[in-house]
């Protein structure tokens, strides 16, 4: 297990709570935008649902679209309010999604020129629905989402893989480029 330690600090509690607001309607806000807090099983029971309806293929090709659509949006936020792009923005997002519930990257090796990005994720939500295990990776939603940040910045053609998942009874989830 990485040390995650830092991200758990008195200052990211901090930072998260001088970033959010209550709205003039009475809704929670994080850097100007309305967010929805919910606990972190939401996702990993929602994965469940849609496996249970669905099964698990058309499970995983429903959550990577979701987390797709929802990386270009968060992307658009993030160049509009913190003015950065590129690599630093896709580093960002990874950085700073595990302080607002998803789980905790660590990139392992990045070139966003070249379109590769290795990371490790630790505490996926998505694994939840998921305690007696799975033959095949369940954190679709971050994959598509990661490939999400790399179209935001120009690279369209980057596939990115989830290549180990704790649902699968791997130590880590793993993204990366195949
Ligand atoms: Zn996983």
């Amino acid at each position: 297990m990485a040390d995650v330690k830092h991200w758990d600090s008195e200052e990211t509690l901090k930072q998260m709570k001088d970033a959010m607001a209550i709205d003039d309607e009475g809704m929670f806000t994080l850097m100007g935008r309305r967010i929805v807090v919910t606990p972190q099983k939401t996702f990993g029971l929602m994965m469940r649902s849609a496996a249970d309806l669905g099964g698990i293929n058309a499970a995983k090709i429903f959550m990577r679209q979701a987390g797709y659509e929802i990386a270009i949006d968060m992307a658009k936020i993030i160049k509009e309010l913190l003015k950065i792009d590129g690599e630093e923005l896709i580093v960002f997002y990874c950085e700073t999604a595990g302080k607002r519930g998803w789980g905790f990257n660590v990139i392992e090796e990045i070139d966003v020129e070249k379109g590769f990005i290795r990371t490790n994720l630790y505490f996926s939500p998505f694994v939840t629905g998921f305690p007696e295990g799975l033959e095949v990776s369940a954190c679709d939603f971050q994959a598509g989402a990661i490939e999400g940040m790399f179209n935001a910045v120009g690279k369209n053609k980057v596939h990115i893989v989830e290549t180990k998942c704790v649902a699968k009874g791997d130590d880590v989830c793993r993204f990366e480029n195949k």
